[in-house]
């Protein structure tokens, strides 16, 4: 049996048939933008605490091995990338001017392990692992996501797998464990996890191990989750709502004379002609735009700020934006005056954008749901079939 880790303990737990899809069929999921993240900026900071002894490596190293190192995998744009690209810059810098003055070479930099739990394989790696003076050790794992708190780190089981791997792998005590948030620069740490957090967690790791040679992959559907499930299309539970590929391939004769393939074929070839209405509307918007900064150019050159053709008029003017930093205080100032409820409408994009978070605190959504209805509308996503 493959070695068990947190991640596909977790997973197991979360949906047993997304295990199946993702560790036993070995079904790829598509790149997140937020691993690519986390993994460049986690391999900054091996490099940086990868030395065997002083001097520290330089900022410059370690941003110039960040730089060479970075995965641009599953970035919206190139927009997107860029920004996190400079975010990961502003952490790993922060993070260098705060520990540089007390830096020491850790005892481990992504010390790897494996070990048995009751006769299950398991295996993971923890980021940093420091000596003490009291020959005990301190476990640290960097986190970039969002922020949490200490009973996060208290209660994780990640961090119990770790406390368990090291004492009996390095046979040295464990003093403290640590999640470090790398975005606010903040180390939450507790004392080691208690005995009975150890107890439990073999029994899942145990538990988890029979269940997955029993081969128990049934779907656990749960809304959230499932819509950020890659393999929707795939699952026994949503399949019935997905045409296939093949389905959509001029819905081929698939050897049954009586099929009515009639509609399939329609919907095939209106999502073609979709898709192709959408390609030449792009190419138009990008023609318009072209032209759009040529007369832009020459009427700044002349000075003008209208100017005609045989059948047309254009006029220049600026649409104007405010871009706030502080969003904080701005919206103190609004409170102050009388004025937030006004700019906080319920329809504002930023509550959309919250309602769809998965890390919306349950309570938090059932009051907001209980105050609002979900109004649909239909949405038609369109992108090559060869895209990612
Ligand atoms: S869609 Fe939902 S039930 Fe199906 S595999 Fe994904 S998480 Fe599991």
């Amino acid at each position: 049996m493959r070695p068990l880790s947190h991640s596909s303990i977790s997973l197991y737990r979360e949906c047993p048939q997304k295990y199946k899809f993702k560790y036993i069929d070995k079904l790829p999921e598509k790149p997140k933008h937020f691993f690519s993240f986390g993994h460049s900026v986690h391999t900054a900071l091996e490099f940086f605490y990868g030395v065997p002894a002083l001097p520290a490596p330089s900022l410059e190293e370690v941003l110039g091995h960040y730089k060479k190192n970075w995965e641009s995998k599953g970035y919206k744009d190139t927009k997107a990338e860029a920004e996190y690209f400079e975010e990961g810059q502003r952490i790993l810098t922060s993070f260098y001017q705060k520990h540089i003055g007390d830096f020491k070479p850790p005892l481990f930099a992504e010390y790897g392990f494996t070990f048995e739990v009751d006769g299950v394989p398991v295996t993971g790696k923890v980021d940093r692992i420091d000596k003490l003076e009291n020959n005990k050790i301190a476990i640290v794992d960097y986190k970039t996501g969002k922020a949490f708190d200490l009973s996060r780190v208290k209660e994780d089981s990640q961090l119990t797998m770790y406390q368990m791997a090291c004492e009996e792998l390095l046979g040295l005590k464990v003093d403290s464990l640590t999640f470090y948030h790398l975005p606010s620069l903040t180390a939450l740490t507790v004392i080691p996890h208690s005995q009975g957090q150890i107890t439990n967690l073999r029994k899942t790791i145990v538990q988890v191990s029979e269940s997955i040679q029993e081969k128990s992959f049934d779907p656990k559907p749960e809304e959230r989750k499932c819509s950020w499930c890659d393999y929707k299309p795939l699952c026994p539970v949503f399949k019935h709502l997905y045409a296939t590929q093949d389905q959509g391939a001029s819905a081929a004769f698939d050897g049954d004379l009586f099929a009515d393939h009639s509609q399939d074929e329609n919907l095939a070839a209106l999502v073609d002609r979709y898709g192709k209405i959408k390609e030449e509307a792009k190419e138009v918007e990008d023609r318009i735009e072209d032209v759009k900064g040529q007369i832009l150019d020459l009427l700044k050159k002349k000075g003008y700020v209208r100017a005609f053709g045989k059948n047309y008029e254009v006029s220049a003017a600026h649409e104007e934006k405010w871009d706030f930093k502080d969003k904080e205080q701005v919206l103190e100032v609004l409170r102050q005056a009388g004025f937030y409820d006004k700019v906080l409408a319920p329809s504002a994009p930023q509550i959309q954008k919250l309602m769809k978070d998965p890390g919306l605190p349950p309570l938090l959504r059932m009051k907001l749901e209980q105050l609002g209805t979900l109004v649909q509308h239909p949405v038609l996503r369109c992108k090559k079939v060869d895209e990612e």
